[in-house]
């Protein structure tokens, strides 16, 4: 979906189709570099890193293997609660495995740093986190992530899997949610 179709409901665009293709291929190439001859397991977190687990992986050149867990930390809101509950698990043990966990955005990082310790705590051999987004000046607690695509402004944003109250994941780029949608 593009802009033309959302209206006013989006209040300007962060990051283009466009910028986001070339981000995903390079992180790819780099992901592909940085694993070389080693185990992969990419860890998408639901729903938010739909779109960018599929781009990732189809610009990738190797096996991999994907698994997906659902993990709740905001309600309804536009507010990360901290409190994190496992909606989904991982399908398989991760004993000994090399996880990257793929998400949309770190935003307090509250989400992330669970998730990591979370995953370390299971037996994987290493847990490093790719986030397409990063709202720098939101942290709360610092989450060290290999990949980044883009450090954005704190504004909620939706788009390339993000959602507010589940809809807008379908845009082709990342915009600001228009303040009159949820004030
Ligand atoms: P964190 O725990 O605050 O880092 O963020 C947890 C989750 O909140 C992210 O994985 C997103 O699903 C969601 N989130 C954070 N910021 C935004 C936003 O600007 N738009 C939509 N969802 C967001
Ligand atoms: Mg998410």
């Amino acid at each position: 979906m593009d802009l033309a179709a959302v209206g006013t409901d989006v209040e300007r665009v962060i990051v283009t189709e466009e910028q986001l293709r070339s981000k995903v291929a390079e992180l790819a190439a780099r992901i592909d570099v940085d694993y070389k001859d080693r185990d992969l397991l990419l860890v998408g977190v639901l729903k938010g890193a739909i779109m960018a687990m599929a781009d990732l992986t189809r610009a990738m050149q190797r096996h991999i293997d994907m698994d997906w867990m659902a993990v709740s930390s905001y309600g309804s809101g536009t507010k990360s609660s901290g409190v994190v509950r496992i909606l989904k698990d991982l399908d398989r043990d991760i004993t000994g495995r090399n996880i990257l966990i793929v998400e949309d955005i770190v935003d307090s990082g509250l989400t992330l740093s669970w998730l990591r310790a979370n995953l370390m705590s299971r037996g994987a051999a290493s847990v490093e986190i790719l986030a397409i987004l990063r709202k720098p000046e939101a942290a709360k607690v610092e989450v060290e992530c290999k990949y980044v695509g883009f450090d954005i402004p704190t504004d909620f944003v939706v788009g390339y899997g993000l959602d507010f109250n589940e809809k807008y994941r379908n845009l082709s780029f990342v915009g600001v949610l228009a303040k009159h949608m949820y004030s």
